[in-house]
């Protein structure tokens, strides 16, 4: 893998997840500031935020990764939600949607049929079962698309 290729499939990914969240520049100016601060800084600001007893996805550590051309979780298989993940091993059972053969309960791999990266979700209907070969072996063909 080169890495213009990497940074390609990287900046499509960020570019995607970006979409979905709540646009920076709706953010109020003292928020947009403390963010901004935060990525000028030589290490990764707090994961979590706690907002009274809750804790929630602080965006400075993501804006903090992205402005360095990371993408911390990227195509991990537990990003997809364990019930979609239940959902499409009941559908599929333990079969192979690349090669049709029968796969080890250890060794399932989730394939998204709209690549990840391409913007494919994380839904029921975007997932297969697949060898996790067969998986990394059509991820790297992507690759080069
Ligand atoms: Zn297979």
């Amino acid at each position: 893998m080169t890495v213009s290729r990497r940074t390609t499939r990287l900046a499509a990914a960020i570019e995607a997840t970006r979409a979905e969240l709540y646009p920076l520049e709706k953010l109020p100016v003292h928020h947009r500031e403390a963010i901004a601060r935060a990525v000028a800084q030589d290490w990764p600001p707090p994961k979590w935020m706690r907002v009274g007893c809750a804790e929630i996805p602080n965006r400075a550590w993501h804006e903090w990764h992205w402005a360095r051309g990371r993408f911390p979780g990227f195509g991990r298989r537990d990003d997809i939600p364990r019930a979609v993940r239940n959902a499409v091993i009941e559908r599929d059972g333990y079969v192979c949607g690349i090669c049709t053969l029968d796969v080890e309960p250890a060794d399932v791999h989730l394939d998204h049929v709209i690549p990840y990266s391409k913007g494919g979700p994380h839904t029921i209907d975007n997932l297969r079962v697949t060898h996790s070969v067969c998986n990394m072996r059509k991820g790297a063909k992507f690759d080069g698309s």
